[in-house]
């Protein structure tokens, strides 16, 4: 593995395209290293060795091709440490969080598939008609930099698995973690071009896959605007499209509901990963009675807070991924205070190196704020007061998104709030989502799903043999 090259054709190689870019430590604002980028030629290689790859792949018996995808999940379990080592230093994400959500939890993801494949009728038959499903072709994943091992994962094991090939082009922001999964893959010998990587920009290595006339599906993870341009650009060749996009989540606390549990859910949602997944529940729905005691459960919770270098296991929040991305969340801060949100908590830049950003609460939020409607990526919380039940729903339905959601309070309603909730998934008193369990977005959130047999079945052809 090197830094400067790309993996095509089950080889390293040096790309055509000759530009460099500096990958920085979001912790220390140290340069960590240069990454060569591909150009459009190195797209146009890549994607024609998985062309090239696909009818075999394709044709595989599907115990190959599961133990493969199993020698993958086998690789990222022994290289767990260094793994974990990239993750935290091109990324930031802590050490204690990202050790389960980053690292382990993507093989557990792909185990996970694995195991999901029996719920898939591969084959069945319909009258005179024998219906098969395989795979749909050369698969163009583009990927984000907030989960950047598992995001690629969760594209390119269920992918495999159901006869494509791939190609890969991870984010500019973390592109390591990508190269050390790759050379895991390598290592378990897939043959050569079922799976290819190309390092480089959005707007050219990104650009060219969504537009390439051999790629039969994008699978793209990342915001809603780049993802809306990959839509348009898809089209000219009508490019299956799997689309996983941002959010701006609800977590409803109901009368009755356990404050304490709500409000670490709340703090716990802007402090893993920096508040920087998608899913993160950052609208807090708050009965109006319940006010003062919340606010003082939230501070509670966020006192106790460790803000850190993300290598020590007792951190809890590190810095955001760029300097970039701390200018935004600064300016979303500045625009809450700016539209009349009460700051109850934080605020400010941390003054030490690296793009720490103190963990932020705002109170007496409205829903039609900017801090409420749009995706912050950060960690800034919204809690916004509300007075009757059927209020608090229409309210975390009022968003473009419908990534997630959450609900605290007595079972029954709870379950009935949460069947109202236009989301691909909600979460009630505190559950956790499953590894088999799908995950995906309404409206603007994406058109996905991911994670056992939902997110093989979206790499999936169907076809019907009459006879
Ligand atoms: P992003 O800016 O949309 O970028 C995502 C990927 O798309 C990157 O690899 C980027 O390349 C590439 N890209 C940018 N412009 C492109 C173009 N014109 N054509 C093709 N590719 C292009 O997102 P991000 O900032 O990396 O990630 C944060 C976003 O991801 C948030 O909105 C978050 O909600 C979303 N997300 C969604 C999910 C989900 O499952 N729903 C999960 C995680 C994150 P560069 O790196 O070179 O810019
Ligand atoms: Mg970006």
């Amino acid at each position: 593995m090197s830094a400067s090259q790309l993996y095509i054709k089950g080889q390293w190689v040096d790309p055509l395209g000759q530009e460099t870019v500096e990958v920085i430590n979001p912790t220390t604002e140290a340069v960590i290293g240069q990454i060569s980028h591909g150009n459009q030629a190195d797209v146009d290689t890549a994607v024609s060795a998985a062309k090239e790859a696909f009818p075999a792949w394709n044709a595989l018996a599907l115990q190959d091709r599961v133990a493969y995808v199993q020698r993958i999940a086998d690789g990222i379990r022994q290289r767990q440490e260094d793994l974990l080592a990239c993750i935290i230093e091109e990324m930031g994400s802590a050490r204690s969080f990202a050790s389960y959500m980053q690292v382990e939890r993507s093989a557990d993801e792909i185990e996970a598939s694995i195991q999901s494949l029996d719920r898939i009728d591969w084959q069945e038959e319909i009258a005179n008609a024998s219906i098969q499903r395989e795979g749909v072709g050369v698969v163009a994943a583009i990927n984000p930099w907030n989960y950047p091992m598992n995001q690629i994962q969760r594209k390119i094991s269920p992918a495999l698995l159901a006869g494509n090939t791939v190609v890969v082009k991870p984010a500019s922001e973390t592109p390591y973690t990508a190269l050390l999964l790759t050379e895991i893959i390598h290592e378990a010998g897939l043959p050569a071009g079922v799976y290819n990587l190309v390092s480089g920009s959005g707007s050219e290595v990104g650009d060219h896959l969504a537009g390439h006339p051999d790629v039969d599906l994008i699978s793209f993870t990342g915001s809603t605007e780049v993802g809306r341009k990959l839509y348009t650009k898809a089209a000219t060749t009508v490019k299956r499209m799997v689309l996983e996009l941002g959010g701006k989540s609800a977590l409803i606390i109901l009368e009755g509901g356990d404050l304490d549990l709500a409000a670490q859910t709340a703090v716990n949602a802007i402090v893993n990963n920096a508040g920087q997944s998608c899913a993160a529940l950052t609208r807090i729905l708050v009965p109006r009675s319940a006010q003062p005691a919340f606010e003082g459960k939230l501070l509670d919770h966020i006192n106790q807070v460790v803000i850190g270098d993300p290598n020590n296991e007792t951190t809890d929040l590190g810095p955001l991924v760029s300097a970039k991305q701390m200018e935004t969340v600064l300016d979303y801060i500045d625009q809450g205070l700016s539209e009349g949100a009460r700051l109850l908590y934080g605020g400010q830049r941390l003054d030490r190196p690296g793009y720490f950003v103190e963990p932020t609460i705002f109170v007496d939020v409205r829903n039609d704020m900017t801090i409420a409607q749009e995706e912050i990526f950060g960690p800034v919380m919204s809690v916004i007061y509300y007075d009757t039940v059927e209020e608090a729903i229409a309210l975390a339905n009022d968003s473009n998104y419908g990534l997630s959601g959450a609900v605290i309070g007595p079972e029954d309603l709870a379950l009935h709030v949460a069947k109202q909730l236009r989301t691909g998934e909600v979460a009630i008193n505190g559950a956790s989502p499953h590894v088999s369990a799908p995950f995906g977005g309404y409206r603007q959130s994406g058109n996905g799903r991911e994670r056992g047999s939902y997110g093989v079945e979206e790499y999936l052809e169907i076809k019907a043999i009459h006879r």
